[in-house]
């Protein structure tokens, strides 16, 4: 599948939480950047208040992920984009992720995609909040050469077969 796919947005009222105190708190996969952890190639953080209500209001407990780490990456490292094609075409064994230095990133990203999703299982997770553009994370938008386009992150993709309802920060 090519990365201009494009995916329908998830409606907020159709995912599998609702905002309920009664409740133990519900467990949400969360790109960990977005929490203020500083898991990013560039070594910082991308906390998200947006993202932060979210999680107080809906009563969601944060499970946080960072998919580059677990596939064996340091921070800081270099940064990575497209060369071709998405996540879902880098499953599909089409599509070239590189890094800065030109080095394949195909097989770090897969390896910690799959972390990811076993995070995901073990703790019951059925829904994801991640960090849109990223070239893990990114559920409606991916850097490629060319620029910003539309298409899914290494991460993304495989937890969307898996059945994990997916939210971008930018969508909250
Ligand atoms: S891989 Fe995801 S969680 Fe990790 S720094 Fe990038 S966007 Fe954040």
């Amino acid at each position: 599948m090519s990365g201009s796919t494009s995916h329908p947005q998830p409606s907020q009222d159709a995912l599998p939480f609702s905002p309920d105190a009664q409740t133990p708190p519900r467990p949400v996969l969360v790109s960990a950047c977005l929490l203020g952890l500083a898991t990013r190639y560039d070594g910082r953080s991308k906390t998200n208040s947006r993202v932060l209500d979210f999680l107080r209001a809906r009563n969601l407990l944060p499970i946080p992920v960072c998919p580059e780490q677990l596939g064996g990456l340091a921070t800081p490292r270099p940064p990575a984009r497209f060369a071709s094609g998405d996540g879902e075409a880098l499953w599909l064994g089409q599509g070239m992720l590189l890094n800065q230095e030109g080095k394949s990133m195909n097989a770090a990203f897969k390896r910690g995609a799959e972390e990811t999703l076993r995070i995901a299982r073990l703790t019951g997770c059925r829904a994801a909040i991640l960090k849109e553009r990223s070239p893990s994370c990114g559920v409606h938008r991916i850097h490629r050469r060319e620029g910003l386009v539309a298409g899914t992150g290494v991460a993304a993709a495989l937890l969307r077969q898996a059945g994990i309802a997916l939210i971008g920060d930018e969508d909250l």
